[in-house]
């Protein structure tokens, strides 16, 4: 199936074929019918798969469809985001997506002065993108009116639950017309995300399961080297020195942690930036719009900051700390190989992190690749640092028996399960 097949408004077609897009991808060939139907959609589709324009393609042409000309628009489009940073993707979607037809769009997150968005809410917009704290705001001060709601998304749903959004979810529902049409997305499922999906959706929803299987979608290549946690800053050195042009996007645990290591990476000369929720807003967009341009190389980002947003070719993705939980693992690598691209991504692993590495592959269902460093490439990566004052002493030979220890363990623990 093509999208010149499908009945949608030409202006949408127009802005599809502008943007490259040629078939649907496997979640938008299976909601684009269902939503145009009106129908509820549950669906379970990793970051990277196209769930964007699987709900802006059909969103859009309904509203384009139904828009009644010359009459202030209510919010008939409602999107609850997790992130700033998601908010002004998804909000990008749709106006690349809705160039050539007569729906309007407007996205409020919080770190901004709430005036202008308050205005731009007396004027009407048909489609609204939101932050959960900032929307509350508005309603509660009688701002921004959601009675209209014809449709209500919650994009990276699992997301908003991970960051306490659950009551603010509830809330909203106090405030919308119970005659709705729901489009649940979430990366990741549990018994919780069950729970808030099937009270909010109707009981005839469309379900849609994209992957179940491998989270990690296919086109991504994914690994785990084993590398101490002091050691860890040398490896990066050298991967973003192997591959100095590449667009590399690196995970670490903490804010303090992304700051400390862009420093470790300034001392060896290597332009790097971050992104977190310590930096202001601003900053942070001034950042994000660096890497997406490609003017910035080398992004330093936690999970929160950098989780369901959507820069192009992004082509490594580097696990510098490992993340706690097998979603946020999904998460991460998932910001390499979007739509038809292909993507690699390399955790490292220390000593300390080893439990939760096994955990993660538990969760997985299949184990990560490991990544061979022989001991001389170990002892080679740490010695042609350019960091000065480096104590190049260390004992290699003891270091890496331990790995060998660790590995074989490993190995026989999986041969014994499989029996
Ligand atoms: P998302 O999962 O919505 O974050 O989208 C991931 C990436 O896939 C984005 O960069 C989109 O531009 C791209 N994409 C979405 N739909 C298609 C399609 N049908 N063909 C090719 N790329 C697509």
């Amino acid at each position: 199936m093509k999208f010149e097949d499908y009945r949608i408004a030409d202006g949408i077609k127009t802005s599809i074929s502008k943007l490259g897009y040629k078939k649907p991808t496997d979640i938008q060939f299976k909601s684009i019918p269902a939503i145009l139907k009106g129908e509820d959609v549950l669906a379970i589709a990793q970051t990277g798969t196209g769930k964007t324009a699987a709900f802006a393609i059909p969103i859009l042409h309904r509203l384009q469809e139904r828009k009644v000309l010359g009459r202030p628009n209510a919010v008939r489009c409602l999107v609850m985001t997790p992130t700033h940073e998601l908010a002004l993707q998804v909000d990008n979607v749709f106006r690349t997506l809705g160039k050539h037809t007569r729906v309007t769009t407007y996205c409020i997150h919080g770190g901004v002065g709430q005036d202008p968005q308050k205005e731009k809410l007396e004027d009407g917009v048909d489609i609204l993108i939101v932050t959960p704290g900032r929307m509350f705001d508005l309603v509660s001060q009688g701002a921004l009116d959601l009675s209209r709601v014809e449709t209500l998304v919650l994009d990276e749903a699992d997301h908003m639950l991970d960051l306490g959004f659950i009551k603010d979810i509830r809330d909203v529902m106090r405030h919308l017309p119970t005659r709705r049409q729901t489009l649940f997305f979430s990366a990741t499922i549990n018994e919780e995300i069950k729970d808030i999906a099937y009270s909010l959706v109707r009981s005839q929803a469309i379900r849609i399961q994209i992957s179940p299987k491998d989270p990690v979608a296919k086109n991504i290549e994914h690994a785990v080297a084993y590398i101490e946690m002091d050691d860890k800053r040398f490896f990066l050195e050298g991967m973003i020195n192997n591959h100095p042009d590449a667009k590399t996007l690196v995970f670490v645990r903490t804010k303090v942690r992304a700051e400390r290591v862009k420093k470790a990476m300034e001392r060896v000369k290597l332009i790097t930036d971050t992104i977190h929720s310590g930096r202001e807003h601003a900053d942070r967009e001034r950042t994000m719009n660096s890497f997406r341009s490609g003017a910035l190389k080398i992004l330093i980002a936690t999970d929160v900051s950098a989780r369901g947003i959507d820069i192009p070719n992004v082509e490594y993705v580097i696990n510098y700390d490992l993340p706690e939980t097998a979603a946020q693992y999904v998460h991460r690598v998932g910001r390499t190989g979007r739509g038809t691209n292909k993507g690699q991504a390399y955790s490292f692993c220390s000593k300390e992190e080893k439990e939760v590495l096994a955990e993660i592959e538990e969760n997985l269902g299949k184990p990560i690749t490991r990544l061979k460093v022989t001991k001389a490439e170990y002892a080679n990566t740490v010695a042609n640092t350019l960091e000065p004052e480096i104590d190049k002493k260390y004992d290699w030979q003891a270091l890496i028996d331990e790995h060998q220890v660790e590995e074989e363990k490993r190995k026989k623990k999986k041969k014994k399960k499989r029996k």
